[in-house]
């Protein structure tokens, strides 16, 4: 409880009073993530919150997986959440829990349910279900099947279990109220037939617990103290806790609701995000560009961006947009502190420098960090040729433009001021190649004829750059709202969402750079090796982020 300085939102506001009056001795939370589909920022905000919860409060937190429903299930979603929650920062107390490992105790409660007439197996199909069970304004009806005897109902439950029916002939329901106002007690079904393969179980069972049956019941078996969930599962708190006042549990677990992180020009939803995937909108669930944490981890944005992105978000009960330009902010903030500086000519212009000797290279000093000494220094090779960035050289500029003109003089980070004479073309009128003078004794220095230069710009030794690809990535949706309204999100992909740059020239230190080291380019942004696709034989930078915001302008405009 270290940062007591930031007010208590209103989770932790029920935690810490819940402790001091002794309701709970120790805050066990759970992260219950469904195995299908890849973790995405919502989910972040989850995992930040509950495991977060516990590291605060001395608790622990467990991850669960909700594995109810075999049919959209799989194992690499189960390896893929666990690296997930890891590279969060975050580490689940013992061994990765499932619902499915509860199935027999879930079972025995269901027969239980029956044995006490709280359960009964309705043979109404889906559609007559939804007929018999009313509307907001209108109550329920009573299942005709509603008052099968216990000996009834345990006899076709039997039969329900051993795969003697078809999917869909009947269902176990719980027998609550069919005229309760909220429809979630209108007799809830919690067990379907449903005859497929689970990934955990294999072809153990043919029927499968509902989610609100199987969720409480396995919060009170892990002794889970404060079960968080979004706010639209505020109306399932009564049924949550009808389960637990009506069955033999070991503990009394309860529900918290807030509202779901929500951030616009992108979406968080699995179904959607696995679209994308299956219909190779992008290129995999771990494309740079995708929410997914998997996408982010790629891209290089850090896990302490993420979470302090889900600090400021904060949470409350109000639903809410966040804006996108926060999570981009949080990275910027980290990198800016954390990533040391090197150079890299994204679109080369070469420049010869024509009274610098040919045999000469000298090594300049290059500092690896402008606010921070203890990353250090590092040489720069220099010599007769180097390149610049196509932009930062004109014929002829105007005075906001600080960069190489003709007859102009520059700065070359770290290095010396030099003055281009002379730009020469191809036929088609490219400039392909500009000829300047080194100003001598410029190093660290104004020059001595008192002619300064107004800007400074990066620039790469050529005799010693390496090639590299460079992957820009911006926004995935150009779109602020790609899926409200029931608007086509596809419709609003950004064509620009991924340029790739090859032939980019970086300085020789990046040739034997660590590949998790997330540089700042000087006056280009943050990037990183791709995990994947980089080599030493053949270098591949993602743009992390770029430096400055460039939406907010262009949204101005
Ligand atoms: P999706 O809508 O993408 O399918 P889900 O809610 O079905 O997500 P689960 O795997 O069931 O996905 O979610 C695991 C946990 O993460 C749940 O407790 C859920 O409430 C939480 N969660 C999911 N999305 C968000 C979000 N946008 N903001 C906060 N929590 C979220
Ligand atoms: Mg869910």
């Amino acid at each position: 409880m270290s940062e007591t300085t930031k007010p208590l939102n209103f989770i932790e506001r029920i935690v810490e009073d819940d402790l001091s009056n002794g309701k709970v001795t120790q805050v066990h939370t759970r992260f219950p993530p469904e195995p299908n589909g890849y973790l995405h920022l919502g989910h972040a905000k989850s995992i930040w919150l509950n495991f977060g919860l516990a590291q605060r409060y001395g608790g622990v937190c467990n991850l669960r997986m909700d594995d109810t429903n075999p049919a959209k299930e799989d194992e690499e979603y189960v390896e893929s959440i666990q690296r997930d929650v890891q590279w969060l920062g975050y580490q689940w107390e013992g061994k990765v829990r499932y619902a499915s490992d509860y199935f027999d105790q879930l079972y025995a409660w269901a027969l239980y349910l029956i044995n006490h007439g709280k359960a009964y197996v309705c043979d109404l199909s889906a559609e007559e279900m939804r007929q018999y069970r009313g509307t907001l304004t209108e109550v329920g009806k009573d299942s005709p099947y509603r008052n099968r005897t216990v000996e009834e109902n345990l006899a076709l439950f039997e039969k329900m279990r051993s795969g003697e029916f078809e999917e869909g002939a009947c269902a176990l329901r719980v027998k609550i109220d069919m005229a309760s106002p909220n429809i979630n007690l209108r007799d809830p079904v919690i067990y379907r037939i449903k005859k497929a393969s689970h990934h955990q179980t294999g072809d153990k069972w043919c029927i499968y617990p509902s989610y609100d049956y199987a969720h409480g019941q396995s919060d009170a078996i892990e002794g889970i103290t404060h079960s968080i969930c979004t706010l639209e599962f505020e109306d399932h708190r009564p049924l949550y806790e009808w389960f637990i006042a009506n069955l033999p549990v070991p503990a009394t677990p309860h529900q918290y609701e807030f509202s779901r992180l929500n951030v616009n020009y992108t979406v968080t939803s699995k179904r959607k995000l696995k679209q994308l995937v299956d219909e190779k909108h992008v290129d995999g669930w771990d494309d740079p560009r995708m929410p997914t944490i998997a996408g982010m981890r790629r891209r290089g944005f850090t896990p302490k961006a993420l979470r302090d992105f889900c600090e400021m978000a904060g949470v409350t009960k109000v639903e809410g947009v966040v804006d996108i330009s926060m999570l981009e902010h949080a990275i910027r903030e980290d990198l800016n502190t954390n990533a040391p500086r090197a150079m890299c000519v994204l679109q080369p212009l070469k420049v010869v420098l024509l009274n610098y000797p040919d045999t000469k290279t000298e090594t300049v000093l290059g500092h690896n960090h402008p606010q921070n000494e203890a990353f250090g220094t590092r040489t720069l090779p220099f010599s007769r040729e180097i390149w610049i960035e196509q932009d930062d050289f004109r014929e002829e500029a105007n005075k906001q433009f600080k960069r190489l003109v003709l007859g102009k003089r520059v700065r070359l980070r770290s290095a010396y001021i030099i003055e281009a004479v002379k730009a020469i073309k191809d036929e088609q009128g490219n400039i392909v190649e500009v000829h300047a003078n080194v100003i001598e004794d410029t190093l660290g220095k104004d020059p001595a004829d008192g002619v300064k230069a107004k800007g400074v710009i990066h620039w790469v030794d050529a005799r010693s750059s390496v090639d590299c690809e460079v992957r820009l990535y911006d926004r995935l949706f150009t779109d602020v709202a790609p899926d409200a309204g029931g608007k086509n999100f596809l419709d609003y992909m950004n064509p620009n969402s991924l340029v790739i740059l090859r032939g980019c020239k970086a300085e020789v230190n990046l040739a034997h750079s660590d590949k998790d080291t997330r540089y700042q380019f000087e006056r280009q942004g943050y990037f990183i090796q791709d995990a994947q696709d980089s080599t030493p034989d053949h270098l591949v930078f993602n743009r992390v982020i770029s430096l400055k915001d460039t939406w907010e302008k262009s949204a101005e405009a």
